[in-house]
Formats: structure tokens, sequence, C-alpha cells
């Protein structure tokens, strides 16, 4: 966080909270000349925007922080930490607060949107395979579990298949008995 003052007789106060210190600078200007004094306090993160109150020619700045209250007394020839003032007579002066992320947000704002990434040219259809379902586009065939379809050949091939009545078991083509329990079979 940061606030920024001016101040009477071209002073121009800048007040900035990093970490645990708050860093004032004081800048006067006067007859083209800059001169510019700085001090760091040690407050703590600010619990309170900070305030300053102008004491007859005196400006003192009212830091609310992590670490109590102080009060920094701010002269051209000096800044320095004092005992509270008495506030009685004094006259509230308005902090403009300053964006010290600027360059940050204006980074932010200038960065180009990204570019939209050209569409891939459709690729030919592959042969889809989900679990034990796939199918081939290709060759108009169809697997599902067991059950197979081909589009391509239109023959059904049911192969009838013979069991024996009396066990069960499956029999081999055109035999005449069971292999598992010798009953006569039907073809
Ligand atoms: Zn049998």
């Amino acid at each position: 966080m940061s606030y920024a003052a001016n101040l009477t007789g071209n002073q121009h106060l800048a007040i900035a909270n990093t970490r645990d210190k708050t860093t004032i600078n004081l800048v006067s200007s006067s007859f083209g000349q800059q001169q510019s004094q700085s001090s760091s306090f040690t407050t703590g993160i600010w619990q309170a925007p900070p305030q300053l109150y102008q004491i007859g020619t005196n400006f003192v700045l009212k830091l609310n922080g992590e670490r109590g209250i102080s009060h920094i007394l701010i002269q051209a020839n000096g800044i320095s930490n004092i005992a509270p003032p008495a506030l009685g007579n004094a006259i509230e002066i308005e902090l403009q607060k300053t964006n010290d992320s600027a360059i940050d947000s204006s980074n932010m704002k200038s960065k180009p949107m990204e570019l939209m990434k050209p569409i891939e040219p459709m690729k030919p259809m592959q042969p889809m395979k989900m679990g034990n379902m796939s199918m081939d586009i290709n060759s108009m065939s169809m697997q599902m579990g067991n059950m197979s379809l081909n589009m391509n050949d239109t023959k059904t091939s049911t192969s009838t298949k013979l069991f024996c009545d009396q066990c069960g078991q499956e029999a081999r083509p055109n035999a005449r008995f069971c292999s598992s329990c010798g009953h006569q079979l039907d073809n």
C-alpha cells in the first residue's frame, strides 16, 4: 500500500508500506532545486490507512501499524518519530492512495490476447475401439463383444453346433457318437 500527498511549500510526500516497514519520502522543490529525504520506520503492516495532519506549520503523519500507532513529524529538515501530539487544532490533509502495483496491472493489460490456435485439419476416420466394442467405418464392420457384424460380408455364418443330448458335451461335426459318453448322435 502506498499513499501520497502534496504539502504546502512545494513539498511532495510519499508513504509506502512494505512488509513491516513504512517508508516516508519527502521531496521538496524550490528554485528549480529538488531535495529529497526518506526515512523508514518499523511499523508492521498497516492496520488502517495512514493519516496526515497539519499542526501549525508542521506535518504529522499518524501510522496505524501492527506494532501500534506511531506519529511521525515531517519537516523539510528531518523526519522523526515523536510522541503523540495533541491533534485538537490539527487539520487533516487528504492522502491519495497510489497504486504501487501499477507496473504489474499495466503489464496485465498490455499482454496480448492469446492467439487462437488454428483448427487442426480433420484426420481420416480411425477405427474406433471402446471397451469390447469396435467399429471400423472403412471396412464397414462392427464388433460388440461376441457379436460381430461385417457389412461387406453378407454371408451370415451361423455355425450349427451339435451337442450331445445325453450329457451336453459339444460334439465334433459329423461325429456319430459323443466323445464324452458314447451316446449315439442323431446325424
Ligand atoms: Zn454324451
